[in-house]
């Protein structure tokens, strides 16, 4: 792809249309007002700017509440989802209850997979393309491993069987943080992207939300084989 085709199109991998609008990264309503100039922006299509937009407050929602009790969790809450609760005829509310149970000593959320991966992975793509100046090559494949929803053991073997220490290589390849520390030096958001540069191997995202709700995002290149397909 030559590159000033690069810089029009849209910045998610494979999407050929134009970037006619802005996307955020990461998304504008994670952050106060007044927090929100240090945020980045990528070239975007319609498509893939407003598939994400219901997708981003339910995914706060669920930081802030898996993040407690962090504090800048609990503020950014009351500040960016609890005004949006009840909009669209309560369409985030119904969102979070959807499969609600009650435990003991309160009310557990069950978390929609599905919209985490598409939000991080959109995420991560949007990261990359700031970070390499080039869009992910559509021959990655990208998941994600989310270390405060399962217990520490689960979210340790997984992370042993994809094989995931592999992937650091000691040293970040680019580091971001977003959003003003408070008193305890929590920022909302910070990012370390690990790999090799130019796309020749895999790279791997350690996000950070509120200093506790980490998430590490795989993408692995499978079919980089320079040598061909053995016949
Ligand atoms: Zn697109």
């Amino acid at each position: 792809m030559d590159e000033q085709r690069a810089g029009m199109s849209c910045y998610f991998p494979g999407c050929n249309e134009k970037g006619t609008t802005k996307e955020h990264i990461p998304p504008r309503s994670f952050f106060p007002v007044g927090e929100r100039l240090q945020l980045l922006t990528v070239k975007s299509c319609k498509k893939h700017n407003n598939d994400k937009s219901t997708n981003d407050l339910y995914v706060l929602a669920q930081i802030c509440m898996n993040a407690s009790p962090s504090n800048r969790a609990r503020e950014v809450f009351q500040e960016r989802v609890a005004p949006q609760l009840s909009h669209n005829n309560d369409m985030l509310r119904r969102m979070l209850l959807k499969g609600a149970f009650k435990v003991r000593g309160g009310v557990a959320y069950p978390v929609d997979h599905a919209r985490f991966d598409e939000f991080f992975t959109a995420l991560s793509c949007g990261l990359i393309y700031k970070s390499q100046k080039a869009p992910l090559p559509s021959d990655y494949k990208v998941s994600h491993i989310y270390h405060r929803f399962i217990s520490d053991a689960d979210a340790e073997r997984q992370a042993l069987e994809a094989g995931i220490d592999r992937f650091y290589d000691g040293k970040p390849l680019d580091f971001m943080s977003f959003g003003n520390p408070d008193l305890r030096n929590e920022r909302i958001y910070t990012v370390e992207i690990h790999g090799l540069p130019g796309f020749q191997g895999s790279i791997t995202i350690v996000h950070k939300f509120f200093g506790v709700f980490k998430v590490t995002s795989m993408l692995t290149r499978f079919v980089s084989r320079k040598g061909g397909d053995p016949m």
